[in-house]
């Protein structure tokens, strides 16, 4: 490779293709090219063909030394010169570069790789390689679909976890509209986005399943919603249901930031503002009792002693700690006698906040202690809604549905990627030295 010939062609690595000239400008890197073939045989009859002109078809590759790179492909026709062939002249193709594609196959799959993988935006690749928006998507489809339809991406599942995403914010022509994420539970990996929150979305997806699938499932952990306990019924009794920590504590928290509002409403007659008494402990009641120390308490009381004239706002945070002692401890039987007790204690409570929650507790209470006896939860879940989170930002908000579900799983969704050969690590030089 010495005297230049070749030179171009090892670095361009793509076989069967000969370098014709460089160009370079400050915006791109220029390449012309044509394939080295001379003999080629008709794919009607098998005779030597004949070869025609030569089309030019440009393409984008893989960036080049930090710029775009246009492949400029001097594409050969051929001719078939026997009279009795139906095949009369066509041109010639390359496993490197799809018809009428407007990427090289190795720069789609980048392509793919790194707004799955890497949750990187669409529009950041469609700028480094020099093409449009839609032609990176596609390229995203073409190769990452196949990655999230295999069939060994998700095994037999034990542990099922059903979750609650906001899929696109309300705008003024619709309201949020929410995504149910499906999660095994046992190696933290998204399942299956589903579009919508209710009870016939659920229903609808367990319906595709294989029946021998769903009867390996031993354990369903969901959130409290009584939409996704009706769309389990049917397909999912066998398995222990279980309502999910995270979502039982947040429902005690709920009900004390209700409480907390219409107390503030009601004695000032106005929304929190930063100096009401209520407005300014509201942080400090959520956090758990026992991570307050001595000058938080004082505080948090201080603040109930101005803003809560009738202890309504004190019932809430206790009612909120009992719920959160239900975790505090792992005995089923101890469990079971706290879980009674809180409902209890809120059913006879005036204030109705307290009653309504009550009233949850009372609904989810099997559920509720389930989780002593599986140690199920959806903790892995909310790992997976901050990955979630990290498409939904470089997405900018998304539009169509099956664009989100297809980057979330290639991000989330335990995707085998193909192996890359990792090359030598180059280590930082010491200061000082002559190399
Ligand atoms: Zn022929």
């Amino acid at each position: 490779m010495g005297d230049g010939t070749g030179l171009a062609e090892a670095l361009l690595g793509l076989d069967g293709f000969r370098v014709l000239s460089v160009a370079e400008t400050v915006a791109e890197v220029v390449i012309e090219i044509e394939t080295t073939a001379v003999v080629v045989g008709c794919p009607g009859c098998g005779v030597r063909a004949e070869a025609q002109d030569r089309m030019v078809v440009e393409i984008r590759d893989l960036p080049a030394f930090g710029r775009p790179v246009r492949l400029m492909w001097r594409k050969r026709r051929w001719r078939c010169r026997e009279a009795l062939c139906a095949e009369r002249s066509w041109t010639e193709v390359s496993e490197h570069v799809s018809t009428r594609a407007v990427l090289t196959r190795r720069a789609g799959v980048e392509a793919c790789r790194q707004v799955g993988q890497n949750a990187r935006p669409v529009s950041q690749l469609a700028d480094e390689l020099g093409v449009c928006w839609w032609t990176i998507m596609t390229a995203v489809d073409e190769h990452g679909r196949p990655l999230i339809d295999d069939p060994n991406r998700v095994g037999q599942v034990h542990g099922l976890g059903v979750d609650e995403t906001s899929f696109l914010r309300a705008t003024r022509t619709h309201p949020t509209l929410y995504a149910t994420g499906l999660v095994d539970l046992d190696h933290h990996k998204l399942i299956d986005l589903v579009e919508g929150n209710s009870s016939v979305d659920l229903r609808r997806w367990l319906d595709g399943q294989p029946p021998g699938w769903l009867e390996g499932v031993g354990v369903v952990a969901t959130d409290l919603a009584e939409s996704y306990r009706a769309g389990l019924a049917g397909h999912l009794d066998h398995a222990t249901r279980v309502a999910d920590p995270f979502h039982v504590v947040r429902v005690g928290n709920r009900c004390l930031d209700a409480v907390r509002r219409r107390v503030q409403n009601e004695t000032l007659g106005h929304r929190g503002r930063k100096r009401d008494p209520l407005y300014r402990i509201r942080k400090l009641m959520l956090t758990g009792a026992e991570r307050l120390d001595e000058a938080g308490h004082e505080r948090m009381l201080l603040g109930l002693r101005f803003g809560d004239p009738h202890d309504e706002v004190l019932g809430a945070w206790l009612a909120k700690e009992s719920v959160r002692d239900l975790y505090l401890t792992e005995d089923p039987a101890e469990a079971t006698m706290l879980v009674d007790k809180t409902i209890a204690g809120c059913a006879s409570d005036e204030v109705a906040e307290i009653r309504s929650l009550g009233n949850t507790l009372r609904s989810w209470r099997a559920e509720i202690l389930a989780y002593h006896d599986t140690g199920a939860s959806n903790g892995p879940t909310e790992g997976l809604n901050l990955c979630v989170k990290k498409v939904k930002r470089a997405g900018h908000g998304f539009r169509c549905f099956e664009h989100y579900r297809l980057r979330v799983l290639l991000h989330a969704g335990g995707v085998s990627w193909p192996h890359r050969p990792r090359p030598p690590r180059l280590r930082t030089r010491p200061p000082h030295s002559n190399a």
